[in-house]
């Protein structure tokens, strides 16, 4: 029973179009297939789209929705960036994400580059990296509580350059006591977190978001868990799902959520 509800097409930053990436959902034998496409970030022209471009978007997804009625459900979601305007559409579900570190009137982007990276941490953190990743829990808090998405998106995704950039010790108790507060928070909060593969179709990461160790210490806190993959290549949407799922199972995990036919369902592992 697969499913991916974290997908980017053409109307953001992705390579493909979404009918391609529901043709691409049959042939892989999805049941669900949700759209994700990035909110508009005024101050970031690469990913988001734009108002104009929304309502493009979702014309297309409810067409598709029309037209492979009997065939895959689809749904129609959003990928909402802290940092963008909170629309009033009515969206069938939200990922909520925190791309950037705001100052003032400056952004830093976390994923963009990794000499991204280290300029924010040069210039706002004096070089030191648990700062930053605090401020960073400290943003991911304040989403839920502002923007209550159905999903919290990429939990520890300052990771992302990590694995070839060596800029945080992420077996540092410091490190795992300040992650594991905020994810605890979160839990007993009721959050929905996603076991997100992106990184690792990109070839950026050897772990998803969240990180093994986070993963499991998410197991003992009982936490909701639904795999997703990021995907910005029709190719990758099941990227590693079943080798995930897998994992979740050797983790004790009792269950995860999927998106099936009829919105989210919890499925036994
Ligand atoms: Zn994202
Ligand atoms: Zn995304």
């Amino acid at each position: 029973m697969i499913s991916n509800i974290h997908t980017h097409s053409t109307f953001c930053d992705g390579h493909d179009t979404p009918e391609a990436l529901v043709q691409t959902a049959l042939d892989k034998g999805l049941i669900a297939l949700g759209f994700s496409g990035h909110s508009y970030t005024p101050f970031d022209s690469y990913a988001g789209m734009t108002p104009e471009i929304v309502t493009l978007y979702r014309a297309e997804v409810r067409r598709l929705q029309r037209v492979y009625a009997d065939r895959i459900s689809i749904y129609l979601g959003i990928e909402q960036d802290l940092d963008s305007d909170l629309d009033d559409l009515d969206w069938e579900y939200r990922i909520g994400s925190v791309h950037f570190i705001k100052r003032g009137p400056s952004y830093y982007p976390i994923d963009a580059h990794p000499d991204n990276i280290h300029e924010m941490l040069d210039t706002l953190y004096d070089g030191q990296i648990l700062p930053m990743v605090e401020e960073y829990c400290g943003r991911v808090l304040g989403m839920f509580e502002t923007m209550r998405p159905d999903i919290i998106g990429h939990f520890d995704l300052y990771r992302k350059f990590n694995d070839k950039q060596h800029y945080l010790d992420e077996t540092d108790a410091r490190y795992q006591d300040l992650v594991c507060d905020t994810l605890q928070t979160l839990v007993r909060k009721g959050v929905l977190l996603e076991v997100n593969l992106g990184g690792m179709a990109n070839g950026y990461t050897l772990e998803p978001y969240p990180s093994v160790s986070l993963l499991r210490f998410l197991q003992k806190e009982k936490a909701r868990l639904i795999i997703t993959t990021d995907c910005h290549r029709a190719p990758y949407l099941d990227y590693h799902y079943n080798e995930t799922v897998a994992l979740l199972q050797q983790l004790g995990f009792p269950s995860m959520v999927v998106m099936g036919r009829n919105g989210f369902e919890e499925v036994p592992l």
